[in-house]
């Protein structure tokens, strides 16, 4: 099968790899389409590390059951399946056994740990996979199952507020933005300081305003998402939420967060971070999505494109989610 491999030198470059076999309890997917998530440009960047190298990048995969396992029963051959980041679980550790499996001590990722969908074949468990709802085409689907669900994640932990920030106008947002809009929240969005596009992008999402990072919303916020892996937007999220709001950071990786006053966090405001995502998260959002409805905006890259779609990723020249379209229906 083709693969794009990261390999030692921090580069993808394609390779011809043999198909893997699935386990007991795996899948064996052919792959239609897997998204390209700010996560793939930490690792690829090394400011994430893997376990090991080489490794196939890739946690949005959208694909067709092939094969099963020896003990694998729950999809049949040629079923729609969505492999997202959460590989598997221990079960049994003290976060399992209260539902926070998404800090399972020994999770493991897929795209980090296993290898991922930036191929034309994967392995995964079945017990972490997701069926993908209907309404939406392979490409459509695939921002859902990283930027969607782990922002819906981010978007729960940031409470109930009337209004919401979101910083970094990028693949999460722009489904984030729908979904805020679709329960009755006012969405202010903030980009990169002169991005007219990409605040034209987010209005048309239907947010209230959209503004550069740097601009003060006008008016005060009841709570931020932050998605940019920039640390000055925590104290610039801060001072944006009134009293007793919340900053929710939802990326894996962010630069240092520079030191502010204790002013801004003063009043009850809370900072907090979320990480990875449960099962249970995934099907509460795959069941909301097609009834808001979300609809994705994506940019479709061949797989051996995979680095061009970094690096547009990178410079911020993607709008909404990029995808690799591994085959054709
Ligand atoms: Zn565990
Ligand atoms: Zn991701």
């Amino acid at each position: 099968m083709r693969a794009m491999v990261l390999d030692s030198a921090a580069r993808l470059t394609e390779r011809n790899l043999p198909i893997p076999e699935p386990g007991p309890r795996q899948v064996l997917v052919r792959v239609i389409a897997c998204g390209v998530c700010r996560t793939d440009l930490h690792i690829r960047d090394a400011e994430l590390h893997p376990p090991r190298l080489p490794l196939v990048l890739g946690h949005e995969v959208v694909g067709t059951v092939e094969a099963g396992g020896s003990e694998a029963s729950r999809f049949a051959a040629g079923a729609r399946v969505g492999i997202p980041w959460l590989g598997s679980t221990c079960g049994v550790c003290e976060f399992c056994r209260r539902g926070a499996e998404n800090l399972c001590d020994q999770a493991r990722f897929t795209g980090f740990h296993i290898d991922g969908g930036y191929a034309e074949f994967v392995v995964a468990d079945e017990r972490y996979c997701h069926t993908i709802p209907a309404r939406y085409g392979d490409v459509q689907a695939a921002p859902l199952l990283c930027a969607g669900l782990i922002g819906f994640r981010a978007l729960r932990a940031a409470g109930d507020p009337k209004r919401i920030g979101l910083y970094g106008f990028g693949a999460s947002a722009h489904i984030i933005a729908q979904i805020a809009k679709g329960q009755g929240r006012e969405v202010f969005a903030f980009t990169r300081s002169g991005d007219t596009e990409g605040q034209k992008f987010a209005l048309s999402l239907g947010a209230t305003w959209a503004g550069g990072s740097d601009q003060s919303p006008p008016e005060p916020l009841d709570a931020a998402m932050i998605f940019a892996p920039v640390g000055s937007l925590v104290p610039a999220a801060l001072k944006a939420v009134r009293k007793g709001g919340s900053v929710v950071c939802a990326g894996i990786h962010m630069s240092d967060i520079p030191s502010f006053p204790y002013s801004i966090l003063w009043e009850e405001r809370v900072l907090r971070s979320v990480a990875n995502l449960t099962r249970a998260d995934a099907h509460e959002f795959l069941k909301l999505a097609p009834q808001i409805p979300i609809r994705t905006t994506v940019q479709e890259f061949a797989l051996e494109d995979a680095e061009e779609a970094l690096d547009r990723l990178r410079a911020g020249r993607i709008e909404g989610a990029a995808v690799l379209r591994v085959r054709q229906p």
